[in-house]
């Protein structure tokens, strides 16, 4: 499933390849995509309209367009945004289709497609009550494009009996770090993934902080992780490379690249799959 480094690899190359382009037309193939509005209302909400910027927070992609109105893009689990010719062949799972204006780039088509199609193409009105996204509201610190504030963390750790990969992973806390990053970032900063949040001290709270923001920035500067699945590629079609920085994920059973003397172990932990290595980060 993609996280934030993945997404923000996907935000910064719809930055050039998207925003300012006129959208001339707008095709459903698959009503599940938008399913909290309707074809007919993604259809209305986006021909004709242009983005004018490209944020993210967590997982969410999001757009201002000129009409006022918001686009959310959310990936979930196997969700790709591809930019490509009218002429090339859309793939298989094209759920949502945005056909871009010839501008310096030549006429082209944004496809969402998604085989798994759990993820969302949505656009609505921002001021409208209830809103049509009220997940938004109660999302967590994005560790990227907030300040993550040391003493909010330690704050909201102190309260909480639940273990370090449950909070890690929980979207109200910090919004964007799934599975391969929570298990990246507790290994960098020596903390067993079951251990209390409460039980970590100031000094240690510090250091998690400096781990989230280090783990996931270098991630994005290799352009996210793609697993030997596929599933995530960045709009042009290829993976980035951080799976190759990968040092738990996906690797139990091997020796710790850390400390060259644990074998990296694996447990159910928040109801994930976890690896960390015992000896670098005891209980
Ligand atoms: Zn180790």
């Amino acid at each position: 499933m993609p996280e934030l480094p993945e997404v923000e690899t996907v935000r910064r190359g719809l930055l050039d390849a998207f925003v300012g382009r006129r959208i001339e037309r707008v095709e459903v193939g698959r009503e599940r995509t938008v399913r909290r509005t309707s074809p007919e209302e993604l259809i209305a909400r986006l021909t004709n309209r242009r983005a004018t910027d490209a944020r993210r927070r967590g997982k969410y992609l999001l757009f201002d367009l000129d009409s006022g109105d918001e686009l959310m893009i959310h990936l979930r689990m196997s969700g790709q945004v591809l930019i490509a010719s009218p002429e090339d062949e859309r793939p298989a799972h094209c759920h949502v289709v945005l056909t871009l204006e010839e501008t310096n780039l030549p006429r082209a088509e944004l496809r969402f497609v998604d085989p798994r199609t759990f993820g969302e193409v949505i656009a609505y009105d921002p001021r409208r009550m209830p809103p049509v996204l009220p997940e938004l509201d109660r999302l967590g610190i994005d560790p990227i494009t907030d300040e993550l504030t040391k003493q909010d963390v330690f704050e909201i750790m102190a309260r909480t009996s639940r273990s370090m990969k449950a909070v890690l992973l929980d979207q109200h806390v910090i919004a964007g770090i799934g599975n391969i990053y929570a298990d990246e970032i507790l290994h960098a900063v020596r903390i067993h993934p079951a251990r209390p949040a409460s039980s970590i001290d100031r000094r240690k709270v510090a250091a998690l902080c400096e781990a989230i923001t280090s783990v996931l920035t270098r991630a994005v500067e290799l352009g996210g992780s793609t697993l030997r699945d596929a599933r995530y590629v960045d709009i042009t079609g290829s993976g980035g490379s951080y799976q190759h920085q990968h040092r738990v994920y996906g690797r139990a059973g091997e020796p710790c690249l850390t400390c060259g003397r644990g074998r990296l172990k694996s447990a159910r932990i928040a109801g994930r799959t976890t690896t960390w290595c015992p000896n670098c980060q005891r209980a």
